[in-house]
C-alpha cells in the first residue's frame, strides 16, 4: 500500500503548474536518491552550506550562495542580514528593529502577498508610486530617491510585470547611489534558465528563487544568491547555534574581531535546512541548469497537444495553445461559453477535483470562463487521464 493511500490521502494529478498547495514540483529520481544519500551520514551543516554556496553562486553569477527553506525564507532571512549584518547583538535583537534600519522603501505596485515574508524580519516598508497606472501613474525614480532614509535597511524590488513600475536596473541604480542593498524576490522567475543570472547582473544585491517550483528540488528548500558579506549575516542568523567559543568552527571570525561573540539560535533558527534538503537542491538545481528551456517547451506542448486531440470538439469550449511571452511554459487555454454549456468554469474545476482521481487545472482567469492545462508536472499516463475527464466534464457527464 501506498504512503498516501495508507493514510486515506488521495494523490492528484497536478495540471496547475508548480503550485506549493499541491506539493510543488516531482522530484526525479535522481533527486531522491541523492538525498536518501545525504540522509544517512552527518556533515557540518555550515561546511556543506559554503560548499552549496560555491555552485548557487557560480551557476548565479553571484558572490555567494545560501540554501534555504523557500524562497519566503530567503526573504526573511535575507532582510534579518540586510538589518544585522555582522552585528551579533543585532542579530540577537531581531525581530525587534527598534532603533536599528527598520524601514524597507517599495513601489506600490509591487506589493504582493509574499511580501509578508520580508515584514516578517520586523521591518516597516515605506510605499512610494501611484496605481492606476496609466494615466499619470507608476513610480518615478525620484519618489524612490526621496524615500530612502539613514533607517532604510534595503529597497525590495520584487520581479512583478506591473504596468508603470521602474525596473530591477532603474531601482538598482537609485538604491546604490544611496548604498542601499535591493532585495529581490525571483522565487517563480524560472524558466527561462536565464533568469538565474539576470536578476544579480540587474543589480540585485540579494536575489531569492524557490527550489521547489520549476528546479524541481524539494518542495521546503530555495536558493539566496548575492553579496557575499550578506550571506556570510544569514549562515550567522541561520544555524544551532549551540556552540563555544573555543570549538566554534567559525572562530576565526571572533579572532578576527568581526563579530563581537558567538550568535546564539537567532532569527532563521525556526527557517532550518536539513542536509537532505540542501543535497536534493543542489542536485536538482545542476540538472535544472544543464537542461534546456526548448527541449522543455517542447515535451510539454506535445503532452497538451495530446490532451487537446483527447478532448476533441465541444459545441461551447473554444481550445488553444498559448505562451506568455516572458515565460517558455505552453498553456492549453479551454475558454467556455458558459450560458451555451451550462455550467461555470468554475463548475468544471470543482468536478475536476471531485472525481474517484482529483485533477487541478489553472484557475487563474476561471472568473471569465477561461481554464487553463499546465503540463509541468503531468506524466503522460495522467495525461491520458486527464484528457478523456476533461472531454467527459466539459460535455457535461460528471
Ligand atoms: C512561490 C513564491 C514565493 C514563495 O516561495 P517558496 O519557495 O514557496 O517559499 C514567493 N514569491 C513568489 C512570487 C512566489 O511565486
Amino acid at each position: 500500500m501506498g504512503v498516501y493511500e495508507d493514510l486515506g490521502v488521495r494523490t492528484i494529478i497536478n495540471a496547475s503548474g508548480t503550485l506549493t498547495r499541491l506539493g510543488g514540483s516531482r522530484m526525479s529520481s535522481e533527486v531522491l536518491e541523492a538525498m536518501s544519500e545525504a540522509a544517512a551520514s552527518f556533515v557540518h551543516i555550515d561546511e556543506l552550506q559554503a560548499r552549496a554556496g560555491e555552485v548557487i553562486a557560480d551557476l548565479t553569477g553571484a558572490e555567494a550562495g545560501y540554501v534555504t527553506t523557500g524562497a519566503a525564507a530567503g526573504l526573511a532571512l535575507g532582510m534579518a542580514a540586510c538589518i544585522a549584518g555582522l552585528d551579533v547583538g543585532k542579530m540577537d535583537r531581531l525581530p525587534d528593529t527598534t532603533g536599528l534600519k527598520n524601514e524597507v522603501v517599495v513601489q506600490r505596485g509591487h506589493r504582493n502577498a509574499y511580501d509578508h515574508a520580508i515584514r516578517t524580519a520586523g521591518i516597516r516598508f515605506v510605499e512610494v508610486g501611484y496605481l492606476g497606472y496609466p494615466g499619470a501613474g507608476g513610480t518615478f525614480g525620484w519618489q524612490i530617491d526621496e524615500a530612502i532614509n539613514e533607517r532604510t535597511a534595503a529597497v525590495a524590488c520584487p520581479i512583478l510585470d506591473t504596468p508603470g513600475t521602474l525596473t530591477l536596473p532603474e531601482v538598482a541604480e537609485i538604491a546604490h547611489a544611496k548604498g542601499v542593498p535591493v532585495i529581490v524576490d525571483a522565487a517563480a522567475e524560472l524558466p527561462p534558465r536565464s533568469n538565474l543570472r539576470r536578476f544579480i547582473a540587474e543589480g540585485a544585491d540579494l536575489v531569492t528563487y524557490s527550489g521547489g517550483k520549476a528546479i524541481g528540488g524539494p518542495q521546503a528548500s530555495g536558493i539566496l544568491a548575492g553579496r557575499a558579506d550578506l550571506i556570510a549575516s544569514v549562515a550567522l542568523q541561520h544555524q544551532d547555534m549551540d556552540v563555544r567559543a573555543v570549538t566554534w568552527n567559525k572562530r576565526e571570525l571572533l579572532s578576527q574581531g568581526r563579530v563581537q561573540g558567538v550568535p546564539h539560535q537567532g532569527f532563521g533558527r525556526s527557517m532550518k535546512v536539513g542536509r537532505e534538503e540542501v543535497i536534493g537542491l543542489l542536485t536538482a538545481l545542476r540538472r535544472y541548469a544543464a537542461g534546456s528551456d526548448q527541449d522543455d517547451a517542447a515535451r510539454w506542448s506535445e503532452t497538451l497537444n495530446g490532451i487537446a486531440r483527447l478532448i476533441g470538439e465541444i459545441d461551447g469550449v473554444q481550445t488553444h495553445m498559448q505562451f506568455n511571452p516572458r515565460r517558455p511554459i505552453p498553456y492549453l487555454i479551454l475558454d467556455l461559453d458558459e450560458e451555451k454549456l451550462g455550467f461555470t468554469a468554475y463548475d468544471v474545476v470543482n468536478s475536476l477535483l471531485s472525481g474517484d482521481r482529483p485533477i487541478a487545472i489553472v484557475e487563474s482567469r476561471a472568473e471569465f470562463g477561461s481554464l487553463a492545462v499546465n503540463a509541468q508536472g503531468v506524466t503522460d499516463e495522467e495525461a491520458e487521464y486527464l484528457g478523456n475527464r476533461l472531454r467527459d466534464v466539459l460535455s457535461g457527464n460528471n
